[in-house]
């Protein structure tokens, strides 16, 4: 049988404590797998440290989503007025992008135990220097709405779960359908009560009526090299 493929993607390890908890108690306990971006500076929280040492890697694995992250009003700026009063982190020169990475892997490296391979940029704005600093840092994949670089390869998103009700998420799903890989974006910190058991709810979905496979970044980056089709669409 030919598999369809479910990455869950949360963005912002490292802002809330609790959320992030029962975010991946849930994708755990549902018996799915989810990928976690963690934020670099937050590696001087021990809790969170600890926390992020004690799961189980095979089923929650984290991704690197930037050092500082970017600063969300100067964004909004950026974006709705168009002017660049301060580029987000990842919108900067090859040496910035460079210097920001090794500041993580040096945390990762000091605190985790585990070296990520994906990288989610922060607000997924990213220019065309990031790929080569992904490359000389040594990262696999990027998270991406767009093509990045020949050198690099992407999980294309497709959606974020800022619905309220499952069927208003059954509808934006219906264009993702046929998406031989389905990635949903989820920032924990700011789910409301109804958007966490709506979670669940998409979880059983996709799961027993969609009959996809719930991956991590690794695991597709490991299907990529035998699955010409997975690796067609993560190399668009
Ligand atoms: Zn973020």
């Amino acid at each position: 049988m030919f598999n369809k493929f479910v990455i869950f993607k949360d963005d912002d390890a490292g802002k809330d404590f609790n959320r992030l908890k029962k975010w991946i108690e849930i994708v755990v306990d549902k018996d799915a797998k989810g990928s976690v971006g963690l934020i670099g500076k937050y590696l001087n929280d021990s809790k969170l440290i600890d926390y992020l040492n004690s799961i189980d890697s095979s089923k929650i694995e984290i991704f690197c989503h930037g050092y500082s992250h970017s600063f969300y009003p100067f964004l909004i700026n950026r974006i709705f007025r168009g002017k660049k009063i301060i580029p987000t982190e990842f919108d900067r020169g090859l040496e910035s992008h460079n210097k920001n990475l090794i500041k993580y892997r040096k945390l990762e490296k000091k605190y985790l135990k585990k070296k990520a391979l994906a990288f989610g940029p922060p607000g997924n704005i990213w220019n065309e220097n990031v790929a080569d600093a992904l490359v000389q840092n040594d990262f696999k994949m990027i998270f991406s709405w767009r093509k990045v670089k020949d050198n690099i390869l992407t999980i294309p998103l497709s959606d974020n779960l800022n619905q309220n009700t499952f069927k208003d998420f059954k509808n934006d799903y219906e264009k993702n359908k046929d998406a031989l890989i389905y990635t949903l974006q989820f920032h924990h910190a700011k789910l409301s009560d109804d958007q966490f058991d709506l979670m669940v709810k998409v979880i059983d979905f996709l799961k027993n009526n969609e009959k996809r496979v719930f991956v991590t970044p690794s695991e597709l980056f490991n299907i990529s090299k035998k699955n010409k089709a997975v690796f067609n669409v993560m190399s668009f």
